[in-house]
């Protein structure tokens, strides 16, 4: 497969939209267009060689699902494959359910609810490739995780280290955003001495974009919010039971 970052908001809000494609049919979908005058001129120019069959959306907020109407208007016969509560949904699979991008790759839904309640993680298979990736928005970020709008630390426990953390370790995380410097910032004052974070930290010093760079195996060395069964988050949030460390973790760097 293919992916194509599509960074929008550079400098604010500093979203990622994804353009994916099988490499062998060339059939695409585009993840979260939602800035459609940074969207479009990328389509246009990538659909002279790539089947556009979808708008896919990981949740409703408009830095992710704003731009769905702006890009159907642009390219009407797309599906919109999305939570329920995304602008101009057309079919929301269920948690599990599968489809397929072209002949290769299988998509399989990860229904997350927390960060909103219609929250849906994508994780992809090429059968060709033997590539695995995931697509997280708000749900879970390089080093980091989503705040709780829409639910509580049970839920986003259950979506890192339940969902999440059941896919092969060697699963490459994209993100809905590129928070990593913010998000190593906390990890270093609650847990400096992991060197899995001390390498998160100077990766991103070195580089502005982090999106498919780290996969879930190494989520799980450097993401407290993926440490909530460790010793060292026990300890640093002074609870024992995993959804109480989330919660604790997420109000911790909500102060940050
Ligand atoms: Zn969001």
């Amino acid at each position: 497969m293919h992916i194509l970052s599509i960074p929008m908001w550079v400098g604010s809000s500093n979203n990622y939209a994804y353009l994916v494609s099988d490499d062998e049919t060339k059939d695409a979908v585009i993840i979260d267009p939602a800035n459609p005058p940074e969207v479009l001129p990328v389509l246009e120019d990538k659909s002279k060689s790539l089947n556009l069959t979808a708008i896919i959306n990981t949740h409703h907020h408009w830095d992710h699902a704003g731009g769905n109407k702006k890009i159907l208007a642009a390219y009407p016969n797309l599906l919109v494959i999305a939570g329920k509560d995304s602008e101009a949904v057309s079919t929301t699979p269920s948690h599990g359910s599968t489809f397929s991008i072209g002949k290769n790759i299988q998509v399989t839904a990860l229904h997350t609810p927390c960060h909103t309640q219609d929250s849906i993680c994508w994780y992809m298979e090429d059968k060709a490739t033997d590539d695995r990736v995931v697509f997280t928005g708000d749900t879970l970020f390089i080093g980091g995780c989503g705040k709780f709008f829409e639910g509580n630390g049970t839920e986003m426990n259950k979506a890192l280290n339940e969902i999440l953390a059941a896919l092969p370790d060697d699963t490459k995380v994209f993100p809905g955003h590129e928070y990593t410097k913010s998000n190593v910032k906390f990890l270093k004052t609650i847990d400096g001495e992991n060197e899995a974070v001390q390498r998160l930290d100077k990766f991103a010093n070195e580089n502005k974009e982090t999106q498919g760079k780290f996969t879930i195996g190494q989520e799980k060395a450097h993401n407290a919010f993926m440490r909530t069964s460790s010793d060292e988050m026990k300890k640093v949030t002074g609870k024992s039971e995993p959804h109480e460390v989330m919660a604790v973790l997420r109000e911790m760097k909500n102060a940050s």
